[in-house]
């Protein structure tokens, strides 16, 4: 029997989930954190999203609001508050096939989204796995496999629906409100939810996706390398980098770079891709032509009590080489995190610093540093991650804010430059005077 009060069971259409409840335990948990929400509302239609919002401002609860689910610091749920899981919202329809205009529910994930476009022949920079959500991914920037073709997928975006923290509806585009479409591409969950996303796609042909592996031993001039290489490598290639992969040995993990060549010109895809083969011993190349949403992963659940700990940070071309070396020195020792590295610049370079609230444009490589394990662990790793980034950080510019399980104001600072943080602000003193919605890497309105 609900104990939700009357007015939300009148105003609200969709699912109503309180402790007790059968779906309960599944509900209260994303991907990477639990919790105990007082309620979980599945809005059906934007109405159900405007009641929920009323209801959650109303009742003075704490909200969080959920998409794919796969965000590192758990903003997807809290304890004793109200979560908005928009996962009902997850249409994708081709709205414009002439002008690639695609319209996506605020709560589909990028796999439903490959699956969708592929008949057309279309396909959105995007991330790397199925699972993870529009929402979360595009709102704070979406560094995927077409990334320095394409840009981020916030890039690709060309306007939003978005419910405020009073309740309207509003279209946000270059050319209605436009300030608030300037905070949502890159000022995550700050400023309101995101019923609807469009996007303008781009066609697609397959693409020579595949890993090519070198020894440990070589991580450092293989490292190097690849960064000297993607100061101007062809922007059809874009390229990840996994160092002490704890599933192939920790430090004698060797170093695998994925490559993805945009086209399925096999000659310039073969120009593209030679010089990363030439960056040492290669003990594997797998490189082949695949279809696009073949190359996108299924996002792993880990089990219960395995928690993460990651942080993130860009460098430039020229601090690049010291990121590095400090990173291949680590990832050779015991108890090395996971260590990722992404090529980004390209055409996410030509956009200036001010035109999106994602503002790390200048950046050539985005890293990331994992623990993970249960909860002794993450406490023990802890010491060691704070003195890695210490040393790191005369080098690094700024933090991903989708790589971080941090929220402190220092990892917000990290996000946000001061003239983002600003100007964010002043677009939630105008759309969420309140803060309604906080549980975010949170921009204060004052
Ligand atoms: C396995 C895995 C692979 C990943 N791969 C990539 C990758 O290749 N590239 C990349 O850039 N990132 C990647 N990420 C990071 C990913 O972008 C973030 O974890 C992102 O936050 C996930 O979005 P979500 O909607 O699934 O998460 P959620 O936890 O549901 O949401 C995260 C945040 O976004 C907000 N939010 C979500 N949807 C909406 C909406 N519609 N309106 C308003 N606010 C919303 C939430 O309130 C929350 O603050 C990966 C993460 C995982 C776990």
């Amino acid at each position: 029997m609900s104990t939700a009060p009357e007015a939300l069971r009148r105003d609200f259409g969709g699912d109503i989930i309180e402790p007790g409840a059968g779906e309960y335990d599944a509900a209260s948990r994303t991907v990477l954190a639990s919790g105990s929400p007082a309620y979980v509302l599945r809005p059906a239609s934007v109405r159900d999203v405007q009641a929920a919002v009323a209801f959650a401002r109303n009742e003075g609860l704490t909200l969080a609001v959920r998409g794919g689910g796969h965000g590192f610091a758990g903003f997807g749920t809290n304890d004793g508050g109200a979560v908005i899981d928009l996962r009902v919202l997850s249409d994708v329809d081709v709205v414009d096939d002439a002008r690639h205009l695609v319209r996506i529910g605020g709560g589909a994930t990028w796999g439903a989204v490959a699956d969708a476009l592929a008949p057309y022949g279309l396909a959105i920079s995007s991330g790397d796995t199925r699972t993870v959500g529009v929402g979360g991914l595009t709102l704070s920037g979406g560094i995927g496999w077409k990334v320095r073709k394409y840009g981020l997928a916030l890039d690709n975006l060309v306007a939003a629906e978005i419910v405020t923290a009073s309740g309207e509806v509003l279209r946000a585009s270059a050319e209605e409100n436009a300030e608030l479409f300037w905070a949502i591409r890159g000022g995550g969950g700050n400023v309101g939810i995101v019923t609807a996303f469009e996007f303008r796609a781009h066609p697609t042909t397959d693409v020579f996706f595949g890993t090519i592996s070198f020894p440990a031993a070589e991580a450092s001039s293989v490292l190097g390398g690849w960064a000297e290489y993607f100061r101007d490598a062809p922007e059809e290639l874009t390229s990840n980098v996994v160092l002490a992969n704890p599933f192939l040995g920790g430090p004698q993990a060797p170093v695998q770079v994925q490559v993805t060549y945009d086209g399925d010109d096999a000659e310039q895809a073969a120009l593209a891709i030679d010089p990363i083969r030439r960056l040492g011993t290669v003990l594997q190349d797998d490189v082949t032509l695949k279809a696009y949403g073949d190359i996108l992963e299924e996002g792993m659940v880990p089990p219960p009590g395995i928690e993460f700990l990651t942080r993130s940070g860009f460098a430039d071309a020229d601090s690049a080489p010291k990121v590095i070396s400090t990173l291949a020195d680590v990832a050779a020792s015991e108890g090395s995190p996971i260590i990722g590295l992404r090529s980004v610049g390209g055409a996410v370079s030509r956009v200036p610093d001010d035109a999106t609230a994602y503002a790390h444009r200048s950046a050539t490589v985005m890293f990331v540093t994992t623990a993970v394990g249960p909860r002794p662990a993450i406490d023990a790793a802890r010491p060691r991650m704070a003195d890695l980034w210490e040393s790191l950080a005369p080098h690094v510019s700024g933090a991903y804010a989708n790589f971080l399980t941090g929220a402190t104001d220092e990892d917000v600072a990290a996000v946000y430059p001061t003239e983002t943080y600003q100007r964010l602000a002043a677009v939630k003193r105008r759309y969420d005077p309140h803060n309604l919605f906080a549980g975010n890497h949170n921009v204060r309105p004052r």
